[in-house]
C-alpha cells in the first residue's frame, strides 16, 4: 500500500509523510518530472510552420515552476506587468514574453514597461485606449504590436471562464476593428501578431472552431501578421469522469488550417498557444491536516474539518470545481484515493469543510455553492488530506490572508526525488507587516 500511487503521478506516501514532516501544513506540493513531461508534449504537437508555446503564467508564478517551464523552451504569457517582471527574476528574456493585459501602467510603470518593450518585450493591444496610449512609443521606436480580438465568441468551463462572448471584456472587438486598423496605420504601427484566448477549461471543439475564425480574421484585415496565437484554455481531467483536451487533434486541425491558409495567401504563419492549466493542473497537490470531525445530526452531514480550504484552494468555492481527494493516515496509509477507487474503510458521504468563517469555506461545493459530500473514507483527526489537481489557479490564486491564515509553503518533489522548499510559509509578522497603525 505504501507504493500505491497517487492518481496520475508517481507520488508516494512515502515521500508525502517525509514533505509534511518539513513544513507545517496546509502546503501546496509539486511534481518536477510530471511537468517537464506536460511542456514535451507541446514540443510533440503536431504544427505546420513552427510553434511556439508560451506559458500562461497567472496560473502558477512561483518562481521555481517557472525555471523549470524556462528551461524546457517555453516563452511566457503575462497578464499583468507584475508577472512580466516576476518571470523576468525567474530567467526569461523579454523577448520570450508577451503582455496580455487589462491593465494600463501608467507613472513609474509606464516607464517599467518601456523599458522592456525596448528589450524585446511584445505588447498586445487588448482596447482601442491602450492602442492609443502605446501608439506614439511603438511608433517613435519602430515597435511592432500585437492584436487581442474579441471574437465574439468563447467557451470556458464556467460562464467565469469564458472571455469571448459579450459577456466578457478582453479584446479588440471586432466591431472596433476598423477604427483600431486605422490607428494603427496613421501611426505607423506594424501589427505583426494576432491572438484570440476563448476561455479556460472550455469545449475543445470551441478550440478548434476558434482556429478557423481567427485565421479568417487574418486573411480579412491582417496583411502583415506573422504569428497567429490560439491562446490556452486547453482543458483537464482533474476527475475520472471529466475529459483532457486532446493536443494531438487540436494540433491537427490547427496545422490543416495553416496548411491551406498557406495555399491560399503564400503566408506561412508561425502558431502559439498559451497552456496554463494543462501545464500545471495535476502536477500540483494541496495538503492538509484533518483538525476536527463533526456532524450535523441525523438529517445532516458529516463534516472533516481541515487547516485551509477556501483560502489556499479557491476554486471549489468560485467555480464549484472537483478536486481528487486521498485521505491518508499519520503512518503513510491511504485510507482512500477517489481516482484510483481503492479504500480500505467504506466509504462514507464526507463534506470538507475549512477554517475560515464561511459556510461556503469547503473542498467540496458544487456550481451553485452547495455542500456537495463526496464518498471517501472517513478520516480522523490527524491524518491528512491530498487534494489533487491543485497545481493551477490554486496558490496564485488564493485569498490566503482571509481570517488573517498565513500564505502557505510549496515544496517541490524533484525529479531525483529529493523534496526542496520552493516558498516558505508567510510569516506572522509579514501579515501585517505594511500596516502601521495610527
Ligand atoms: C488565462 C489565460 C491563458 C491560460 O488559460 P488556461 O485555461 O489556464 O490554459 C492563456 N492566455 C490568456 C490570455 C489567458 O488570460
Amino acid at each position: 500500500m505504501i507504493d500505491q500511487t497517487f492518481g496520475k503521478t508517481a507520488l508516494s506516501p512515502k515521500n508525502l509523510i517525509k514533505a509534511i514532516k518539513t513544513v507545517p501544513t496546509p502546503f501546496y506540493l509539486y511534481d518536477e518530472a510530471f511537468i517537464r513531461s506536460r511542456c514535451r508534449e507541446f514540443f510533440a504537437m503536431p504544427q505546420a510552420y513552427g510553434l511556439f508555446p508560451r506559458f500562461a503564467m497567472k496560473a502558477n508564478s512561483s518562481r521555481a515552476l517557472l525555471q523549470i517551464i524556462q528551461s524546457e523552451g517555453f516563452g511566457i504569457d503575462a497578464s499583468s506587468l507584475n508577472e512580466a517582471r516576476r518571470a523576468i527574476q525567474a530567467g526569461f528574456s523579454p523577448e520570450k514574453i508577451l503582455l496580455t493585459t487589462q491593465e494600463i501602467p501608467n507613472a513609474e510603470n509606464r516607464l517599467i514597461l518601456e523599458d522592456l518593450m525596448r528589450k524585446g518585450l511584445k505588447y498586445n493591444a487588448c482596447s482601442l485606449t491602450q492602442l492609443k496610449l502605446i501608439a506614439p512609443f511603438a511608433q517613435k521606436h519602430a515597435l511592432s504590436i500585437g492584436f487581442r480580438i474579441h471574437p465574439g465568441t468563447g467557451s470556458g468551463e464556467s460562464v467565469t471562464r469564458n472571455t469571448g462572448d459579450k459577456y466578457s471584456s478582453f479584446g479588440i472587438h471586432l466591431e472596433n476593428l476598423d477604427e483600431a486598423l486605422s490607428l494603427a496605420k496613421q501611426n505607423n504601427i506594424m501589427i505583426n501578431l494576432v491572438h484570440v484566448h476563448i476561455g479556460s477549461g472550455g469545449d475543445p471543439e470551441a478550440w478548434r472552431a476558434n482556429i478557423d475564425t481567427e485565421i479568417s480574421i487574418i486573411e480579412r484585415f491582417f496583411p502583415d501578421v506573422t504569428t497567429v496565437n490560439f491562446g490556452g484554455g486547453f482543458c483537464v481531467a482533474r476527475m475520472n469522469d471529466e475529459t483532457s483536451a486532446n493536443l494531438n487533434d487540436l494540433g491537427l486541425s490547427a496545422q490543416k488550417a495553416l496548411f491551406s491558409f498557406y495555399e491560399r495567401t503564400g503566408r506561412k504563419l508561425i502558431a502559439e498557444v498559451e497552456p496554463g492549466t494543462y501545464l500545471l493542473a495535476n502536477a500540483g497537490y494541496l495538503v492538509n491536516t484533518v483538525m476536527d470531525v463533526k456532524t450535523t445530526g441525523k438529517d445532516g452531514f458529516t463534516f472533516a474539518l481541515v487547516d485551509g480550504a477556501m483560502e489556499v484552494l479557491t476554486r471549489p468555492l468560485l467555480y464549484g470545481s472537483r478536486h481528487p481527494i486521498t485521505v491518508l493516515s499519520p503512518e503513510g496509509i491511504i485510507k482512500s484515493d477517489e481516482l484510483s477507487g481503492f479504500s480500505s474503510l467504506p466509504k462514507e458521504q464526507i463534506v470538507v469543510v475549512g477554517r475560515c468563517c464561511e459556510s461556503g469555506d469547503a473542498l467540496t461545493l458544487d456550481t451553485e455553492h452547495h455542500i456537495n459530500p463526496r464518498a471517501i473514507a472517513r478520516p480522523e483527526t490527524g491524518d491528512f488530506l491530498v487534494s489533487g489537481g491543485a497545481g493551477a489557479y490554486a496558490s496564485s490564486m488564493s485569498p490566503f490572508n482571509y481570517n488573517s491564515h498565513q500564505q502557505a509553503a510549496e515544496i517541490l518533489i524533484r525529479e531525483s526525488g529529493e523534496l526542496k522548499i520552493i516558498r516558505s510559509r508567510q510569516s506572522f509578522e509579514q501579515i501585517s507587516q505594511n500596516e502601521m497603525g495610527l
